[in-house]
């Protein structure tokens, strides 16, 4: 747990503490992967520091989906070993993190003459309940076409022949890695944002990992026994990454519920890809795309094609609604590390993960999904307290929950927390959280929620700068790098 002290005494101790000591793992990238990877080392007793470049869960982890799914999508591509492996994680999510998996009831009406016919998504339904040993979230059900009117009015009734229910998880994707950081700090490691990875060679003793605090750009060396390539879609740019990454980008757009009224998730076809719209409190998101990207991860941001074609798939199944680009309240855009295929349209490509250990010791844990996290982090500790030659005791990240009970109100959840001070003073005191973007967008999502999220940014950098001892230039500073960050 970040202690009581200053913030920037708290940064040089943990600087001062990565610099002195030689780890036994060094987990380089703070998304979903590398916070399950560094939380199941640390349980195990390895000493183990994580270091992010940017905010932690900058990356994907905080421009998922958010759902928590085997992927009824990839049980249609016959990939069964993958949709149960991910329908097993939902049900440990749910155990570990229930402030993090809810219910989500999805509505997927059927038209006769499409890439999805009825009678297949019937079976396919069954199956997914079975694929999570019947303790999915809820169990699914066959729907007429009457029905999916009356609980959709406003679909679009041209060749609808029914359709079904069925059930996932929603979770909350950055506050999933937060969450699980702060169980990895409560089990000692340490834990830094804000410190990029730039070089790393081998002596006899083990790894000498180039890194650079970029609040500073102070250059150290971390020395560790092991380290881990956690970095998502940046995986194949650090030293000695032996994966190969194929980046796709994925949108997805922010209304307000009132204006696209739906009980539950629903999902919408265009040829083989999904779209889906998912109620999130006040607010629905609907997404998404899947494009090949190329440009600068750091930079990635929704594009007027993107918007287009989304709310192309909206207009298709609900005419008559009208949305358009003057609705959004916001919109994110993320990029699937997704294991590089030769060829193939990125829909097709797989979801699986990798985890590959060369003989000095360094570990790339690569593709998968928020979903299947926990399992990458098992596999991956695995394999380092194999090289390692340790008597380490086994995972037990499947039963610990992340968070003591009460610890999560008002703080944590699917929905963001109400904007009060405390709860601001408790990002910066107890969640790394040193810019005015990080609690905005990755601690509580306020941007992407709240219509007004410009004045209540004001308010928080207020509060901030209070606690932080911001003076005016540094509040501007940090007004822009808000403003200029990209949707
Ligand atoms: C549009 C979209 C929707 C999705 N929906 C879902 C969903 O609903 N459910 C699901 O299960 N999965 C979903 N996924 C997949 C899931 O989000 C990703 O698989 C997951 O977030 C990847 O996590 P990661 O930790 O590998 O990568 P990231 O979250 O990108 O983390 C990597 C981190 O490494 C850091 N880094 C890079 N280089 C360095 C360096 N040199 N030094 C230090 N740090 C470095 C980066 O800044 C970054 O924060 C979705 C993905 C997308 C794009």
């Amino acid at each position: 747990m970040v202690a009581a002290l200053n913030h920037s005494d708290w940064r040089r101790n943990a600087i001062h503490d990565l610099d002195s000591d030689t780890l036994d793992v060094l987990v380089v990238g703070g998304g979903i992967v590398g916070a399950g990877i560094a939380r199941d080392s640390a349980m195990r007793g390895l000493r183990t520091g994580l270091i992010e470049q940017s905010d932690f869960a900058f990356g994907t982890s905080s421009r998922s989906a958010r759902m928590l799914h085997g992927g009824l999508r990839y049980l249609a591509q016959g990939n069964i070993g993958l949709v149960r492996q991910a329908s097993l994680e939902k049900l440990v999510i749910r155990r570990i993190a229930p402030h993090l998996a809810v219910p989500l009831p999805f509505i997927f009406p059927t038209y006769r003459g499409s890439p999805w016919p009825n009678w297949k998504l019937r079976i396919g339904v069954k199956l997914y309940d079975l694929l999570c040993n019947r303790q999915n979230f809820d169990r699914s059900e066959p729907l007429s076409s009457g029905r999916i009117k009356s609980l959709l009015p406003g679909i679009n009734p041209d060749r609808l022949d029914g359709g079904v229910r069925y059930f996932d998880g929603a979770t909350n994707d950055a506050r999933l890695v937060i969450d699980t950081l702060r169980s990895a700090s409560r089990y000692h490691a340490t834990l830094l944002n804000y410190v990029r990875m730039e070089d790393a060679r081998r002596d006899n003793k083990g790894w000498l990992c180039r890194s650079c605090d970029t609040h500073n750009t102070n250059h150290f060396i971390i020395k560790s026994r092991c380290v881990v390539n956690a970095a998502g879609p940046w995986a194949d740019k650090l030293p000695r990454s032996q994966v190969k990454i194929r980046g796709t980008k994925g949108v997805h757009v922010v209304v307000r519920r009132s204006r696209f009224s739906i009980p539950e998730a629903v999902m919408m076809t265009e040829e083989k890809r999904v779209v889906w719209a998912i109620p999130w409190g006040e607010m629905v998101y609907i997404g998404t795309t899947d494009t090949d990207f190329s440009g600068s991860l750091e930079t990635v941001r929704t594009h007027p094609e993107d918007i287009s074609y989304i709310l192309g798939v909206v207009k298709s199944y609900f005419p008559e609604l009208n949305i358009t680009e003057t609705d959004l309240i916001s919109t994110w855009a993320g990029v699937r590390p997704l294991i590089a295929a030769a060829g193939g349209h990125p829909s097709v490509i797989s979801r699986s993960h990798r985890i590959i250990i060369s003989p000095d010791g360094w570990l790339d844990a690569a593709g998968g999904k928020l979903t299947t996290y926990r399992l990458m982090a098992e596999e991956a500790v695995n394999k380092l307290v194999r090289f390692l030659n340790r008597a380490a005791p086994p995972c037990r990240t499947h039963q610990e929950a992340l968070m003591e009970d009460g610890e999560p109100e008002g703080v944590s959840g699917v929905i963001p927390p109400p904007v009060t001070v405390e709860a601001v003073r408790h990002y910066c005191e107890k969640e790394w959280a040193v810019h005015l973007d990080d609690v905005m967008i990755r601690r509580t999502n306020w941007h992407h929620y709240l219509t007004d999220a410009k004045n209540v940014a004001r308010q928080v950098s207020d509060w901030m700068a209070a606690y932080h001892g911001w003076d005016l230039h540094r509040q501007q500073t940090e007004w822009q790098r808000y403003v200029d960050f990209p949707n």
